[in-house]
């Protein structure tokens, strides 16, 4: 039976879709409802009566506005009486709640080597893996014919297996290959290091496989990531690609989600009553859960999607809401170190944008609540020397400030430039990272305690136990978007009520970034320091990159470094290696014997890494070859060239961050973006690149490709705590769970009653937000 409530509910629905001339129930709103409710008793029965009495005598602006407030109220009172019916129904044995979700070890195929490797990409539970969901997902249905795979893309092939040969080329390099035909041609697959595949694969069997076909050395090739060999498999569906480091291929993370999920039937539990999954148009939880990691058609994704993102936006709004509270704060007076003095250390002028938000900072140090503002500019835009100014007047009042980056690398070159910024005064800097020697660690725990550090910059080192400050009071945490909540929280609580300064380059706008995070300012950098030249973008066919290699030649003996940039393959890290290990070989071997090549891989230890990227900075290595992305935030203002191979496979926010290494100094510098692949929408975004420079502009446009419906598309934006839901995307859905959440806290402002007792549980056991 569907509840009266639904029915009026839907009736509202029905009426305001007909434009409100009180036609969509017979007899008109105030009989129907009256009618309705009947005898009973409710909460708020009158005020919706009297609410309706004067319905259809009222004028439309009149009436539309009655149908809205009648909608809340109608909204509240499902819930007040679901919450009854559970409380009547569970009288004094309230069902158990979750407890502690259970360990990894009870999932199905999760030994103790994987739970390490979970645990490393931040599982530490079940319910972290059922909350793993994939970056995104892949239409996989759609067999692409031999002969009409175009290069570079990713396809499906299906075909027959000819001959199978396996080679060991070198120590720790294997190729096996197979020739695949179908009706239309052949091609030759092949595996790296995967000496096992020959095993599977019989000749004249048949095979369903997944990758990328490539031109190499003149001949055609097929880089399989996936594949499947027997009769009876079913081929590939829409799978879900989930971001895997090392040692935990997407496969194996499939098969293990898909184990937990069966583990876990029946007992994830809802927070949501029906009539707001009815109102808002969300699915159930559980069900939710289980098809957005393993949809079997596009619109249960979508569906799946949808409850999935709202919960996501819901939670953290509701999260950020209950911990809005007033920290009372030491206050760091107006009166230490004006902007003046902080600038008379710059060797350039502060921009007008950078002073506001310098002043907008000091402001809140001066308040007497704790400051937690969003420092938002593009790449370039000079967010350290704004850091630095906080730093400064904190500093000037006699209290210690921390500043954590993601990697050694952004630690390490913010240090450099924080110490010789500061070295005219006696700010004394120090710097902490995991490659800081035990006995450095040591005096820099006894100097911190003591107060003789004013400044410790670091990574996620600085959050462990032993770092203790003697009076720390602010925080600055540099690329936000790379650290979870977790660590940010752990950092702001070794000071009493530390005011946090989070710098990010991701484009939110001022609207969105407000109704996520209600209680965070935010300052924007809209303007670019002066002298800054645009960088020259253009794109470059495959086939004719020996030109880009000899303009980066004669860069190099010019004295300017470059960039060679090969795509990560996020589903095959032996394929990625081998591409870029290829490519440098080949470099050092051929064009660039007569250059300092270097090469730097995610694969590579920390240690390897920066000495790597110490020689790029003194140029004693003119070119670099990369594997992964170049570091976000790295500063090298004399490199002047930046190649991007296979472009098309970035996300556009991704080349954007990668072209803003670029163009730091004084010469003109030049991004190519190598891409010959023949779909349009490829086109159309190495178009945008080309034309604009600003972020902002780029983040638009390429929504306008993507298009709001594309959930095939990398997420190209958003924050930590958002893992699913993109911004830009799902505003709709972003309204409706912030317009949800507070009136729900609106009207209960502490979730009391049985009704909420999950929700109040997931709230307190999710890690906090800010
Ligand atoms: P991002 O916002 O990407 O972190 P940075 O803080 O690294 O940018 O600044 C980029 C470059 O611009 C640095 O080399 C910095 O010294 C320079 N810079 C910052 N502010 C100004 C300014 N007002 N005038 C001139 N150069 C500036
Ligand atoms: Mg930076």
């Amino acid at each position: 039976m569907k509840d009266i409530f639904t029915e009026i509910l839907e009736a509202i629905k029905h009426e305001s879709r007909r434009g409100y001339g009180d036609t969509s129930v017979f007899g008109g709103f105030y009989s129907f409802v009256g009618n309705k409710l009947g005898k009973n008793e409710y909460p708020h029965k009158e005020e919706l009566l009297e609410l309706l009495r004067g319905y259809s005598d009222s004028s439309l602006v009149r009436r539309k506005d009655i149908m809205a407030k009648a909608e809340v109220l109608v909204t509240v009172m499902a819930a007040a009486e679901a919450h009854k019916e559970s409380q009547a129904a569970v009288e004094q044995d309230l069902p158990p709640l979750p407890g502690d979700p259970p360990a990894l070890q009870y999932v199905k195929g999760v030994g103790p080597k994987r739970v390490g490797f979970l645990k490393r990409l931040g599982i530490e539970n079940v319910n972290d893996l059922l909350e793993y969901y994939p970056k995104r997902h892949e239409d996989r249905r759609q067999v692409t014919e031999i002969a009409y795979l175009n290069q570079g893309e990713n396809a499906v092939i299906k075909g027959y297996i000819k001959k199978v040969e396996s080679q060991r080329l070198k120590k720790n390099l294997t190729i096996t290959k197979a020739f695949i035909q179908d009706s239309t041609g052949y091609i030759t697959a092949v595996w790296f290091n995967q000496v096992w595949v020959k095993d599977q694969l019989k000749t004249d069997g048949e095979i369903v496989a997944y990758g990328r076909s490539d031109f190499r050395y003149g001949k055609r090739q097929f880089m399989v990531t996936e594949f499947a060999v027997a009769q009876d498999q079913p081929g590939f569906g829409i799978l879900p690609i989930y971001a895997l480091t090392e040692s935990l291929n997407q496969k194996t993370m499939r098969s293990i989600i898909h184990n937990a999920l069966a583990m876990e039937e029946g007992k994830v539990g809802e927070f949501l009553p029906e009539a707001i999954r009815h109102k808002y148009n969300l699915a159930g939880r559980e069900w939710a859960m289980n098809h957005y990691h393993f949809p079997d058609t596009l619109e249960e994704l979508k569906e799946a999607r949808r409850r999935v993102v709202f919960d996501e936006l819901f939670l953290l709004r509701l999260g950020s809401d209950l911990e809005k509270g007033g920290d009372i704060h030491a206050g760091i007076s107006q009166a230490q170190g004006t902007i003046a003095d902080f600038e008379s250390l710059l060797p350039y002028t502060l921009t007008k944008a950078q002073r506001r938000a310098v002043e907008e900072i000091y402001g809140d140090m001066a308040a007497d609540t704790r400051m937690m503002r969003l420092l938002e500019g593009d790449v370039g835009s000079g967010k350290t020397a704004v850091a630095a100014a906080a730093v400064f007047r904190t500093w000037k009042s006699g209290y210690q400030c921390a500043l954590m980056a993601p990697t050694e690398i952004l630690a390490t070159q913010h240090y450099n430039s924080l110490s010789q910024l500061f070295q005219g005064t006696s700010l004394n800097v120090a710097l902490l990272t995991g490659s800081t020697t035990a006995a450095q660690k040591k005096e820099i725990y006894r100097a911190l305690a003591h107060g003789e550090i004013d400044l410790l910059v670091g990574t996620h080192a600085l959050v462990q136990g032993k770092t203790i400050f003697k009076n720390l009071a602010t925080v600055v945490i540099d690329e936000q978007h790379r650290f979870g909540v977790g660590q940010r929280e752990k950092l702001a609580a070794k000071g009493s009520s530390t005011d946090t300064l989070i710098l990010t380059a991701t484009p939110i706008p001022r609207t969105l970034a407000m109704t996520v995070f209600a209680d965070l300012s935010l300052s924007i950098l809209d303007e670019m320091p002066p002298g800054r030249q645009v960088v020259k973008t253009i794109i470059l066919n495959p086939k004719e990159e020996s030109r880009a290699l000899n303009f980066i030649k004669s860069q190099a003996q010019a004295g300017f470094q470059s960039y060679i940039v090969c795509p990560l393959v996020e589903e095959s890290e032996e394929l990625d290696l081998a591409s870029a290990t290829d490519l440098y070989h080949r470099l050092s071997r051929e064009a660039f014997r007569d250059t300092n090549v270097g090469l730097i891989h995610g694969k590579m230890k920390t240690e390897e890494k920066n000495e790597v990227m110490e020689k790029f900075r003194a140029n004693e290595i003119s070119v670099l070859v990369s594997n992964t992305v170049i570091e976000v935030g790295v500063d090298v203002p004399n490199a002047t060239v930046m190649l991007i191979r296979d472009a098309h496979r970035f996300g556009l926010a991704q080349l954007h961050q990668m072209r803003g290494r670029i163009g730091r100094g004084k010469a003109q510098s030049y991004c190519v973006l190598e891409y010959g692949g023949r779909g349009e929408t490829a086109k159309r975004r190495m178009e945008v690149m080309a034309k604009y420079s600003d972020g902002f502009k780029i983040a638009e446009e390429d929504l306008a490709i993507r298009g709001p419906g594309d959930f095939f598309g990398t997420r190209q934006h958003g924050l930590a705590e958002l893992k699913v839901a993109d911004l830009y995307v799902d505003n709709e859905i972003l309204a409706a769970a912030a317009g949800f959440a507070s009136s729900l806290l609106k009207e209960n402002p502490h979730l009391e009653g049985d009704q909420w007792r999950l929700l109040r549980y997931i709230l307190k056991t999710r890690r906090r937000m800010f």
